[in-house]
């Protein structure tokens, strides 16, 4: 039963040796030939790769490393399929990289091997983190652990479904407008957004250069922290990182949350949401009361406007960001007559539906004539979200609302609807917006079927620790992060 251990659990006992990172490591790839087949979470694990990695981790254990040294010793990590590890595959669920080996270590990697984790496996997402199913995958979707007639949420849901299969111990993934936070919540997992330019992007395959973050996923929330601050820092790689120290969240943790005080906004408990996920949400919003916060209604007036101006500006930083594909630099090529054929060829034939979607978005509202009416206009639109948020971040100390209008819907169920799919995010879309920093966390189930439902609480530029804290105190004020999916 090693891999339902927390990573907090597990690197006490490896600590006292009394578990070997080896054995952790097999534990995850045990539970891989148990439920993967089912759950489809893992593109490819290398185990062999995994196994020597432990192995040097045990060496160091036994020359007297500490945790206090390496907070992550012997703790088995995943990766996203759009993070690079050197001499892995590297494909971002996408045809268009063909066979293509990662050449070099993304910083997070780096950052996580110094800290004592094995990182091994590759994930399912949406093709270049476009989507919220995992649908758009172009190797097949990740099918929920709770109930795999249904979707895992995306565009990370290998990352979640893999967490909340007991997989892995924690999975690292990207969030572009949710795509941490909403598969987490809908997993029944902790997933975190950390605050623009907290993590290093370096190695992570750019979908919309402004909005991507890098973050963890964990079985609660003392691990989000561990991991979260074992990645966060500057890095001279990434010109986006920022100087600001990383503090250890977890000093912050406090079982009353007296003297917070906690923003409800009013522009997200609306029509539209799903009864049970309001009452899950509004029972968790009275029990951050009773643990001393003071709970008030803050306003976000530009909220309704944060979904059109997400879908602007991504598809527009998209389409530059995957102009490098072309046949040409990586991976698989189409040959043709000439250049030009060669690179549409290759195009057609290697990106997915939704992925030409956002392309020709991207392309056509950065178009000479249309640049003004919808690029630039988005920009200022997305001023105007930001500073709603600093606004009420002058009152208040964090802002909790849901992850998510629903619960996890059935496979198929929104694929052939853009629109709808684009609507999973309209909670998680103007964190990413704003820059500001999101963690979900499980917050109650719905009742027949029985899904888990997501609550998430936003904190400052760099308000981590609040958010952490506020996060933590919840979640040891209730039993939601200690129910296992029945795949677990
Ligand atoms: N679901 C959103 C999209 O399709 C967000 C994806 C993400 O965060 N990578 O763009």
């Amino acid at each position: 039963m090693l891999h339902r251990l927390t990573i907090s659990e597990l690197t006490a006992r490896i600590a006292r040796r009394e578990v070997s990172a080896r054995e952790a490591t097999q534990a995850c790839l045990d539970q891989i030939q148990r439920v993967d087949g089912r759950v489809k979470a893992f593109l490819s694990h290398d185990a062999g790769d995994a196994l020597k990695q432990a192995d040097a981790i045990d060496r160091l254990t036994a020359s007297g490393t500490t945790l206090n040294e390496k907070p992550l010793l012997g703790v088995p990590i995943a990766l996203k399929d759009v993070i690079a590890h050197q001499g892995q595959p590297l494909n971002c669920a996408s045809k268009i990289l063909g066979k293509f080996v990662s050449p070099y270590d993304a910083t997070v990697v780096n950052r996580l091997k110094d800290a004592g984790a094995v990182v091994f496996g590759r994930l399912n997402m949406d093709e270049f983190a476009m989507g919220s199913s995992t649908e758009n995958s172009a190797f097949g979707p990740t099918l929920n652990p709770w109930d795999t007639t249904r979707i895992p949420g995306g565009s990370s849901g290998g990352c979640a479904a893999s967490v909340a299969a007991h997989e892995c111990f924690a999975s690292i993934g990207s969030d572009t407008g949710g795509s941490i936070r909403q598969p987490a919540a809908l997993c029944g997992v902790v997933g975190v957004k950390p605050t623009y330019g907290r993590v290093s992007r370096y190695g992570l395959t750019a979908f919309a250069s402004s909005l991507d973050q890098i973050g963890p996923f964990t079985k609660d929330v003392t691990d989000a922290a561990l991991v979260t601050r074992a990645i966060s820092g500057h890095d001279l790689r990434d010109s986006t990182s920022m100087r600001e120290p990383v503090p250890d969240y977890r000093a912050a943790f406090n079982t009353n949350l007296k003297g917070l005080k906690i923003g409800l906004p009013k522009e997200y408990m609306i029509g539209g949401l799903d009864p049970e996920v309001d009452a899950a949400v509004r029972a968790a919003v009275k029990q951050i009361e009773g643990l001393g916060a003071e709970v008030v209604e803050v306003s976000l007036p530009h909220t309704d406007y944060a979904a059109a101006t997400y879908y602007i500006i991504a598809p527009a930083e998209a389409s530059a960001n995957l102009a490098r594909f072309d046949g040409i630099r990586y991976g698989a090529r189409v040959d043709g007559a000439d250049p030009f054929e060669l690179n549409s060829r290759t195009r057609g034939q290697g990106f997915g539906p939704e992925v030409k979607r956002r392309i020709m978005l991207g392309t056509y509202v950065l178009s000479s004539g249309y640049y003004d009416a919808y690029y630039l206009r988005a920009q200022k639109v997305r001023t105007l979200i930001r500073n709603d948020f600093l606004k009420a971040f002058e009152t208040v100390d964090a802002i909790v609302t849901p992850t998510t209008p629903s619960a996890a819907f059935k496979v198929g169920e929104k694929s052939d609807d853009p629109l709808q799919m684009y609507l999973c995010d309209v909670f998680t879309i103007s964190c990413n917006l704003a820059g500001i920093c999101g963690i979900s966390l499980p917050c109650g189930f719905t009742a027949s079927p029985r899904l888990p439902i997501g609550l998430q609480i936003l904190g400052k530029p760099f308000g981590e620790p609040t958010m952490f804290r506020v996060a933590h105190a919840y979640e040891q004020s209730t039993a939601w992060h200690r129910e296992f999916s029945p795949l677990a």
